[in-house]
């Protein structure tokens, strides 16, 4: 399998060579250069997988320069039920990504948080860290992860990288603007590999200094600095698993349909369930859900692409979905155009230049239909009312995140079909917003009860490039 570069100007590489990279040289993003096409008799035969080995599969047809015994012993380290432990009592963990059901065989959850920071990024991240620690080893090289955060990213790579061979993790994070919960789950990581960077200022101060940084090409050459972001091909290949798994737990017979809906922000999740369907998954809907952070959902309903400005960018109880623009949405807008990389140049020329793209008066409007998609958005309180209604109709407390899924999924799900929303979250992540809807503390993993008083190992330092640098010179020490 070659990936090619959504603007259509970059040579085509194979998986392990964009597993370390980010964009493409000419600005896009890689996509494999066709879907591979599941035939009936691999899904017959796919239904009953465990999630390791369906893992396997569907990461064999995406993946040709590791030999596959290796994949297959990366995917079975990856997925196991030790890992991903958390999920409600009562759901089967073993199942990894068990559905829990609202409204049975019509309106579930698929659980994707039962990793170790209680987030959908554990799927794919855990995967990355196997996967960059054995391609760098048979390389003979190195990587130091340079990233920032608010919250969910920088957790999940942190876990996922801890204690790799050949692997470091620099992480900045606004000191003091974190919860409690969240400064614990990562500043209590005691790997020496991992190091957190607390800045004095706001999120986007942290951001800044990752961007300055490695706009440095010297340094960052030197250094070997990298980035596990959300437009990761790894990340976004390894996500496809989940749409299947879903799939077959909530259907009999592959001549059924599931829809599926998606929380949505950067459109990495919801790109796996477009690539899933593209596959031949019998997906009925996509339905994205985004937060008051809307740019996704404007697009889907009237064709405008319009990113936000960091004034027009909100801060919300749902926090992981606030983005200004969608970082994977390029791939899709890839497919939407026929995989015309002029016509992704010339749209993506408008959205370089902060200005936005309309295509609602071009036969690809009609498409966005043809691919499944619908949409809708929430706001902070339909956030409250819907985790309230879990709780109360369905006993079931739910995250601020699967709330924006639960709420447009009600609105949204087509008849006829089960609809699985996504459940990117666990409530114990976002307690504040869970007391403010139900006037109680959210439940906690017992594994996690307590972590706040754990020891803590972080450096404070103020929003300055140099010392950032420094201090990534002193720890790498070459
Ligand atoms: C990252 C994240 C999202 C958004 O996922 P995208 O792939 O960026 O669309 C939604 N919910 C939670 C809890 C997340 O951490």
């Amino acid at each position: 399998m070659r990936y090619l570069s959504t603007r259509g100007n970059a040579p085509a590489q194979s998986f392990c060579d964009i597993l370390l990279g980010g964009l493409a040289p000419d600005g896009g993003l890689y996509l494999p250069e066709s879907y591979p096409q599941i035939t009936r008799a691999e899904l017959d035969a796919w239904r009953s997988l465990s999630y390791a080995e369906l893992a396997f599969a569907i990461l064999s047809k995406f993946v040709d320069d590791i030999p596959p015994a290796d994949l297959k012993a990366i995917c079975d380290k990856t997925y196991t039920a030790a890992v991903y432990c958390n999920a409600r009592p009562g759901d089967d963990a073993a199942e990894i990504t068990p559905v829990h059901w609202l409204e049975p065989g019509r309106l579930g959850l698929l659980e994707l948080s039962n990793g170790p920071t209680l987030a959908f990024k554990d799927m794919a991240m855990q995967l990355l860290g196997n996967l960059f620690e054995y391609v760098l080893e048979k390389r003979g090289e190195e990587i130091n992860i340079l990233g920032a955060t608010s919250g969910d990213t920088g957790s999940a790579a942190e876990y996922a990288m801890r204690g790799k061979h050949g692997v470091r993790v620099f992480m900045l994070s606004p000191h003091g603007r974190m919860s409690a919960f969240q400064r614990a789950q990562m500043y209590s990581l005691q790997d020496a590999n991992i190091y957190n960077i607390a800045v004095r200022g706001m999120f986007d101060e942290a951001q800044d200094i990752v961007k300055a940084v490695s706009n440095d090409h010297a340094f960052k050459a030197q250094y070997k600095i990298g980035a596990v972001n959300s437009i990761n091909w790894g990340r976004v290949a390894a996500q496809i698993v989940y749409y299947f798994k879903g799939y077959f737990a909530a259907t009999k017979s592959n001549d059924e349909q599931v829809a599926f809906c998606v929380p949505s922000g950067n459109f990495g999740n919801i790109c796996a369930g477009h690539i899933a369907r593209m596959m031949g998954l019998p997906v009925a809907k996509l339905i994205l859900a985004t937060n008051e952070n809307d740019v996704l959902d404007e697009f889907f309903r009237t064709g405008v692409y319009r990113p936000r400005g960091t004034a027009e960018t909100h801060t919300t109880s749902s926090p992981s979905m606030d983005i200004s623009k969608a970082s994977n949405f390029e791939r899709f807008v890839f497919d939407l155009v026929g995989r015309d990389g002029a016509k992704v140049r010339e749209l993506w020329a408008k959205v370089d230049a902060g200005t936005s793209f309309d295509i609602s008066a071009t036969p690809f409007f009609a498409k966005l239909s043809e691919f499944g998609f619908v949409s809708g958005r929430n706001d902070h309180a339909g956030r409250l009312a819907t985790i309230r209604l879990a709780w109360e109709k369905y006993r079931t407390m739910i995250d601020t995140h699967t709330a924006d899924g639960l709420k447009v999924a009600l609105e949204q799900a087509p008849a006829g079909v089960p609809t699985l929303v996504l459940e990117t979250a666990l409530p114990a992540k976002f307690e504040e917003t869970i007391r403010e809807a139900l006037n109680r503390a959210p439940e906690r993993p017992a594994k996690l009860e307590g972590i706040e008083a754990l020891p803590q190992r972080v450096e404070v330092m103020d929003p300055d490039v140099a010392a950032v640098k420094a201090f990534i010179v002193a720890h790498v020490g070459h």
